[in-house]
C-alpha cells in the first residue's frame, strides 16, 4: 500500500494532517517543474541524436575513404580537419550565398572543424548550435564594437606565456593550436596562421617564473588547447611543475573532450594519472555536444581520478535559454562533469554577435537555484575589463540587512525575515 493513501485510522490525527500538508506541497512542486519537463522534451541532446550522429559519421568516413579505426585516431581527426569551403560543400549542403560568405570570412579569420565535430552538425539547419560554433558567419565581419584584447592579456604577462591576474594562481599558455577554432574564441588574436606549440625556451621561462614566485600554488595549463600537444610534451611540463614544492595543484583547460574526444586515450590517462592532484576544465556549450563519444572520454579521465569541470560561455542563439542551460548542466552531470562557470561572453572583435544581455544570464541563474540540484549550478561570471578579474553575478536574494535581522527571498519568491544575531 502506498504510504500516501494510509487510512486515517492507522495514523494519529496530527500525522494525518502533516501528511496532507506534504502532499499538497508536493503537488505545488510538481507545478513548478511542469514547464521545464515539457520544454525539456524538445531540446536535442547528443544522447538522443546518437543514431543520426552515427549515420553522419559513416557518410564522412565514406567520403574520406577511411575506417572506424581511423575515426578513433586523433591524429587522423586532426589531419582531416575541414577548413575549406570546397571540402565543406562536399560534406554538407550550402547555398551559394552561404559558401560565398564563409569564403569571405576565411580571408580574415581562419576556421577548421574536426570530422567528429562536423558529425554533430545538423546539415540542414544554419541555426544548429553546433554549426554556429564551428562555421564562420558573415556577422564576424560586421562587428563594430568588439576589441582585439578586451581582457588586456598583453598587459598581464610578467613572463613569456604567463598570464597573471591573481595573487596565488596563473595561466601558462602552452600552445596556440586547437582541434577547432570556435567562432566565439576569446583568444582569436593568438590563433595564428601556423599551429605550433610554444618554443621550449618560452615554456621553461614560464615554469621558471612559477619556481621563483613561491605564492603561486595553482597553475593552469591552457592555450590554444594543451591536449593538442603530444603526451611526452605534456608529461614534461607536468613533471617540471611537480618538481616545484609550492605548486599544490595543476589544472588543464581543454575543449578537446567536446571537439575531438578521440584524443583521450588510455595512454594519455595513464600519463595524467601520474601527476595528481590534477583538474581539467572543459567547455561544453550545448546538450547536443554531450555525446556517447564524449562520455567515453570523460569517463576515462574520471577513472584516472581527474576532477572534471565545465566552463560554458553564454552565447546568443546557442544557449541563451533557461531550459537549454538547465538541460546542459543535467547532461554534464551524467558524464562526470561538474558545471563550474557560465561566462558572460567577452566583447572580442569578430564575436560580439554572440554577446547576450546580462539579464539573460541572471534569468538562467534564477532558474537553476532551488529548481535543480546544487551540483548542477555553476557560477555566472563576468570578466571585468582589462583583466581586473572574474566577478560573480547573481540575482538578488538578500533584500535588506537590518541590525538584528535580514530579509531574504527564496527561489520561489517567498519573503522571510531571518534573525541575524552575532552571539
Ligand atoms: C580564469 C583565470 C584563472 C582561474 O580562475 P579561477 O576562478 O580560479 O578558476 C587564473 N588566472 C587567470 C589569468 C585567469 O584568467
Amino acid at each position: 500500500m502506498d504510504a500516501s493513501s494510509s487510512k486515517k485510522s492507522n495514523m494519529s490525527y496530527f500525522d494525518y494532517e502533516k501528511r496532507q500538508l506534504a502532499l499538497k506541497r508536493a503537488e505545488e512542486l510538481k507545478q513548478r517543474i511542469s514547464d521545464y519537463l515539457e520544454k525539456s522534451q524538445t531540446i536535442p541532446t547528443g544522447f538522443k541524436l546518437e543514431s543520426e550522429y552515427q549515420q553522419r559519421k559513416r557518410r564522412i568516413l565514406e567520403y574520406f575513404g577511411a575506417t572506424e579505426k581511423d575515426w578513433l585516431d586523433w591524429h587522423w581527426q586532426m589531419r582531416n580537419r575541414i577548413s575549406s569551403v570546397k571540402r565543406l560543400r562536399e560534406l554538407i549542403p550550402l547555398t551559394d550565398e552561404e559558401a560565398g560568405q564563409i569564403e569571405l570570412v576565411s580571408k580574415k579569420y581562419r576556421w577548421a572543424v574536426s570530422p567528429y565535430y562536423l558529425s554533430l552538425m545538423d546539415p540542414g539547419n544554419p541555426e544548429c548550435p553546433v554549426r554556429m560554433q564551428g562555421l564562420p558567419s558573415i556577422l564576424e565581419l560586421q562587428d563594430n564594437w568588439g576589441k582585439e584584447d578586451p581582457m588586456g592579456e598583453e598587459f598581464t604577462s610578467p613572463a613569456p606565456r604567463v598570464t597573471r591576474r591573481y595573487a596565488d594562481r596563473l595561466i601558462i599558455n602552452v600552445t596556440n593550436q586547437c582541434a577547432m577554432f570556435c567562432r566565439h574564441c576569446q583568444r582569436r588574436r593568438n590563433i595564428g596562421e601556423v599551429d605550433k606549440p610554444a618554443p621550449v625556451e618560452e615554456i621553461m621561462a614560464a615554469i621558471d617564473y612559477v619556481r621563483r614566485n613561491t605564492e603561486i600554488r595553482d597553475v593552469l595549463i591552457t592555450g590554444g588547447d594543451p591536449l593538442t600537444l603530444s603526451d611526452d610534451w605534456l608529461d614534461w611540463i607536468l613533471t617540471e611543475l611537480d618538481s616545484i614544492e609550492h605548486v599544490e595543484i595543476k589544472r588543464i583547460g581543454s575543449r578537446i573532450p567536446v571537439t575531438m574526444p578521440q584524443r583521450i586515450t588510455q595512454e594519455l590517462c595513464d600519463m595524467l594519472e601520474r601527476h595528481h592532484p590534477l583538474y581539467l576544465n572543459t567547455h561544453f556549450n550545448h546538450p547536443k555536444e554531450v555525446t556517447y563519444e564524449a562520455l567515453r572520454a570523460t569517463r576515462m579521465l574520471a577513472k584516472a581520478g581527474i576532477q572534471l569541470g565545465n566552463q560554458a560561455v553564454l552565447l546568443k542563439g546557442i544557449n541563451n535559454d533557461v531550459h537549454v542551460m538547465k538541460k546542459l548542466n543535467h547532461e554534464l552531470l551524467k558524464i562526470h562533469v561538474k558545471p563550474y562557470y557560465i561566462f558572460h561572453a567577452k566583447p572580442v572583435k569578430g564575436t560580439t554577435h554572440f554577446v547576450p544581455a546580462i539579464q539573460e544570464g541572471l534569468d538562467i541563474m534564477e532558474n537553476l537555484r532551488g529548481h535543480t540540484s546544487g551540483l548542477a549550478i555553476p557560477q555566472y561570471i563576468i570578466n571585468a575589463p582589462g583583466g581586473a578579474g572574474k566577478t560573480p553575478l547573481l540575482p538578488q536574494y538578500l533584500l535588506s540587512m537590518g541590525k538584528d535581522h535580514v530579509m531574504i527571498r527564496t527561489w520561489e519568491g517567498k519573503v522571510f525575515r531571518c534573525p541575524n544575531y552575532a552571539v
